[in-house]
């Protein structure tokens, strides 16, 4: 089928996540993935600049990843993993899962992505305050550019708020805290950014009552609000107010998770160690919808003392295909040494981002952890003044390394960049040239 009439029948008979139809009219119909690069139905090449949605982290077309899905199919395409049930994989995976993640984390719960796993956390962090006697302790609190998701529960914790008016009200019970966003935050004199940005989450247990928070749910870096990295400090101090008040702190580590960071897991850059832990997304590079929580000891032990049932589940729970695709992406990671890439390559590409745009008028803030990076445009370096929506500047800038081959993401005039951490130092050379000369294009030095 032609272009023209895969856009016909997509226009016709699909609705898509974030739906619009003018961006439904110009898309992109992607045929073919390989390596860092994919192709689209009118045989244009790019290079994927955001590992598809954050998540490819393996690259395109990895033959054994398709390899074990198949051979897993054949063998056991499905099975329930309700109470009562299980399977060799998802035991395989679990038991690998807590020899590689956080210390504190040894129980794992499987999902088939993000939201899942943040709105499964959301209810663990509930029942457990529950089965403590602390019945009144079901508050979440998170970060306005936090984003976990779309199902009610998630859209209510994230604080980007353009993603609640169609679908509001919004769950009660979710509070947001400012996030730490060193660019733009100002801390009162003595106290040092991070330390004082955290201590916005204990005024807000304190405002709320500590009796009704169940917990702080957070990115250890924000991702889709815009590739924000705390304070060195930050999460240190986090989990001293939610040790001293008694609220369980959960990692939504769904971008950060499995190497993007360049390390595991994310709050390893900072020693911390969370009681619960989300992950989807590079868990299996993207090749099956999977993701899941892992929670500490004392969680665990609380679920397992249950008298009753605990009624949370999800048919495709373990799925066996998903955890056979999970372990193998486990081993390609330690064989591709992806971790130490991200770290390596990411310092590469920020150096490049530096060396090329951080002389740019417009150019307000290059930010990055790993292989997750962003440059933030401004109309006023020093008064880091943004552009009004209708100058369109991020979208222009987008639409600019789009003629050049690249693809990309953004939020307003934030660029996200986020490759697959298989990506060579070469293609990265190629992506920083790209986004300074789409840059150029729409703003001039
Ligand atoms: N949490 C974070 C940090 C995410 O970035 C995302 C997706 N971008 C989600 C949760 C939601 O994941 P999913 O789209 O798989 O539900």
């Amino acid at each position: 089928m032609s272009n023209s009439h895969l856009l016909a029948s997509d226009r016709a008979h699909l609705i898509h996540p974030q739906h619009e139809r003018a961006a439904c009219d110009a898309a992109h119909v992607w045929v073919k993935g390989d390596g860092v690069f994919v192709t689209d139905a009118e045989g244009r090449r790019y290079l994927d600049g955001m590992a598809g949605l954050w998540n490819v982290t393996a690259g395109h077309g990895r033959r054994e990843l398709a390899d074990v899905a198949r051979d897993q199919m054949l063998e056991l395409g499905f099975a329930s993993a309700y109470a009562g049930s299980s399977n060799p994989r998802a035991i395989e995976l679990a038991e690998r899962l807590a020899a590689l993640t956080y210390p504190s984390i040894n129980r794992f719960f499987f999902t088939s992505g993000g939201a899942e796993s943040n709105e499964t956390a959301i209810k663990i962090a509930r029942s457990y305050w529950k089965r403590r006697g602390k019945v009144a302790k079901t508050k979440v609190i998170s970060l306005t550019l936090g984003y976990h998701g779309v199902t009610l529960a998630a859209m209510s914790a994230s604080g980007l708020e353009a993603y609640w008016p169609a679908f509001e009200p919004r769950v009660p019970g979710f509070v947001h805290v400012r996030s730490p966003y060193p660019y733009r935050y100002t801390a009162p004199a003595g106290v040092s950014p991070g330390v004082a940005a955290a201590n916005e989450l204990e005024d807000g247990i304190l405002k709320e009552g500590a009796d009704t928070v169940a917990m702080f749910l957070a990115e250890p870096v924000q991702g889709v609000g815009g590739v924000i990295v705390p304070p060195p400090d930050y999460f240190t101090r986090i989990r001293q107010i939610c040790d001293q008040y008694d609220v369980l702190f959960a990692a939504d580590e769904v971008i950060t998770g499995f190497g993007r960071t360049g390390k595991l897991c994310a709050l390893d850059h900072w020693g911390v160690q969370p009681d619960l832990v989300q992950f989807a997304k590079a868990i299996t590079s993207g090749y099956f919808p999977f993701g899941g929580v892992g929670v500490s000891d004392r969680i665990a032990a609380a679920l397992d003392e249950s008298p009753t049932p605990w009624m949370h589940a999800f048919t495709y729970s373990a799925h066996p295909v998903g955890c056979a695709v999970a372990l193998r992406m486990l081993d390609i990671i330690e064989q591709e040494a992806l971790v130490e890439r991200a770290a390596t390559l990411g310092d590469h590409l920020l150096d490049g981002l530096q060396a090329r745009l951080s002389g740019h008028r417009h150019v307000g803030e290059i930010r990055g952890r790993g292989l997750m990076c962003a440059v933030e445009l401004v109309r006023d370096r020093d008064t880091k003044a943004e552009f009004s929506a209708a100058d369109q500047v991020g979208a222009r800038i987008n639409a600019e390394a789009m003629k050049r081959g690249l693809f990309i993401r953004r939020r307003g005039d934030i660029l996200l960049i986020a490759p697959p951490l298989v990506i060579t130092s070469g293609e990265i050379n190629q992506i920083v040239e790209i986004i300074a000369e789409a840059v150029g294009a729409v703003l001039e030095e």
